[in-house]
């Protein structure tokens, strides 16, 4: 692990880089003069907050807006780095504070309005502080034919000529002849390291299924590419060995990996991997941070990764030499309780546990969607795309159904339960099935006893699982994964909106045909 994504876990608590940005820090990090062009929401600021953290000396960030600025100071705060602000905004002890921390070189980030620039101490100020980055914010607010023109930006190039240090430039105005502008303004004309590339892996095609034989469908995967390059990541170290055990069994080049592994052996199967054609290597995460091969044809995830940035940077790994490369994910119910329990018993703050809950819900939508993933996965990153044509369901459009008297039944049978059991339990009730279980507590005179004996228990099964998936109903690790119904759930409840669903696939036991529920 490199001490960035060191920095990235331990401060930021996320779990593996977005797109665009392990690249830009690396840039910004190393001093070079950056202009990066993000989305909105493609997490610009992680991308000069990360560099301020490994350089020396003082980031100086220069926004326009103040109160992303102190939110931004009161996050990083929170993280344990040391932020401050000099804003309009602040009060008196406010600004006396920052002062003092600058004065004792405590400081490692300083956010600033562009006003302050035009004062004349400021400049004798960020001398005095040993300021070794200049990063500016909303960068197209130098160009004077913007709308947001900000006349005091226009200052910003000479401050960076004047204290000379590296200046790393933000934006998601992604025009021409804004860059251009930016580039005369703020760099002089000299070209910084320029990031505008589109999130989007063409080469990679994408696809989940659900779990229901685990290793046959992993196995069946890899037969079907016998002889390529591919990673198989899973949840657990123990996997990693049967996993890759049950490859080399029917005939793969195959070996595992993970962190609790002798740091010799693991070298060795970078090596290999590096170095042989068409090696499996079965991993936890711990795989792939320095790898840099480019002809891995196939990444499959045995288990659904934690995050929907991991699931990217990790199916990212495949196809670096854009020749078309394929991609599997597998989940299940089991994943989605898994993960959700992972956040909740972590020793995360609570807003930070809010958002972990989050980007696994957009995960989970992604593994539940009904049409194009791809345009669901660049959509979260903030990068707008039609329907992509390499992905499982541009192939083969998935049967949907209107799910919504479906699942008013399932969250009835939840809350006629007291919310206090878990899918097998109401899907008897919801199916009339009178089991010893359900006559003792006598769910048999519910009124929802038999409501769905439409739709046969596997179906159930599913339905059950992509309410988890759309975050209608959560499993209480605290009762047993009893499930509770989410906010989110209240107006489909309430008749006020609607769902759809996916009729899945549903294979029955080992060796039996496939038949459609
Ligand atoms: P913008 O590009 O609009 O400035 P932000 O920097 O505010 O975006 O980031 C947008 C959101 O993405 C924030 O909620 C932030 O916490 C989140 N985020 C940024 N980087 C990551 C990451 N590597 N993993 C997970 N979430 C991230
Ligand atoms: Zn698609």
């Amino acid at each position: 692990m490199t001490r960035a994504e060191g920095l990235l876990s331990s401060v930021f608590g996320f779990d593996a880089f977005r797109p665009g940005q392990s690249e830009i820090v690396a840039a910004v990090a190393g001093g070079q003069n950056t202009l990066a062009i993000m989305p909105t929401g493609g997490g610009k600021s992680l991308c000069y907050q990360l560099p301020a953290l490994l350089r020396e000396g003082v980031t100086v960030v220069i926004s326009p807006l103040i109160a992303l600025m102190r939110d931004q100071v009161r996050a990083l705060r929170e993280a344990g780095v040391a932020a401050g602000a000099l804003t309009s905004g602040n009060t008196e002890e406010e600004t006396e504070a920052v002062f003092a921390a600058l004065d004792e070189g405590r400081l490692k980030l300083l956010y600033m309005a562009p006003e302050r620039l035009a004062s004349g101490g400021t400049l004798t100020l960020l001398r005095r502080i040993g300021t070794s980055l200049i990063a500016v914010d909303e960068a197209h607010c130098v160009s004077q034919w913007g709308h947001d023109f900000r006349p005091d930006y226009l200052r910003i190039g000479e401050l960076r000529r004047t204290l000379n240090v590296p200046l790393a430039a933000f934006t998601a105005t992604a025009d021409e002849e804004t860059r251009a502008e930016i580039v005369t303004r703020l760099f002089d004309g000299a070209e910084p390291a320029t990031f505008l590339r589109g999130f989007d892996r063409p080469n990679i095609h994408l696809a989940f299924e659900v779990k229901d034989q685990p290793r046959r469908q992993i196995l069946a995967f890899a037969a079907a590419r016998r002889g390529q390059s591919g990673i198989v990541y899973t949840a657990t170290r123990a996997k990693t060995e049967t996993l890759s055990q049950a490859l080399r069994e029917e005939g793969h080049a195959a070996c595992h990996y993970h962190g609790g592994m002798d740091p010799d052996d693991r070298r060795e199967v970078e090596a290999r991997f590096q170095r042989e054609d068409g090696l499996i290597v079965v991993a936890t995460v711990a795989f792939g941070m320095g790898i840099d091969k480019p002809d891995i044809r196939w990444v499959a995830h045995a288990d659904l990764p934690k995050s929907i940035e991991a699931y990217y940077q990790e199916i990212g790994r495949a196809g670096r030499d854009g020749a078309p490369a394929e991609t599997l994910t597998l989940y299940g119910p089991d994943d989605i309780r898994l993960r959700r329990a992972q956040v909740d018993e972590g020793l995360a703050p609570a807003d930070r546990k809010a958002a972990d809950h989050a980007r696994l819900n957009a995960l989970l939508g992604l593994a539940e969607a009904t049409s194009c993933r791809r345009q669901r996965l660049l959509g979260y990153f903030g990068e707008e795309a039609g329907p992509c044509g390499a992905c499982d369901l541009c192939d083969t459009a998935p049967e949907v159904f209107d799910g919504t008297d479906a699942v008013r039944k399932a969250l009835s049978a939840i809350l006629r339960t007291g919310e206090s059991f878990g899918a097998g339990h109401l899907i008897d009730i919801l199916t009339g099935t009178a089991t010893d279980k359900v006559r003792q507590r006598r769910h048999d005179d519910l009124p929802t006893f038999g409501v769905g004996r439409d739709l046969p228990k596997p179906q159930w099964q599913a339905v059950f699982r992509q309410m988890m998936g759309h975050d209608l109903i959560r499993p209480d690790p605290e009762r047993h994964g009893a499930f509770r119904m989410t906010d989110d759930a209240r107006p489909i409840l309430r008749g006020e909106a609607q769902i759809t669903l996916r009729r899945d696939t549903i294979r029955k036991a080992a060796g039996k045909p496939v038949v459609k529920t």
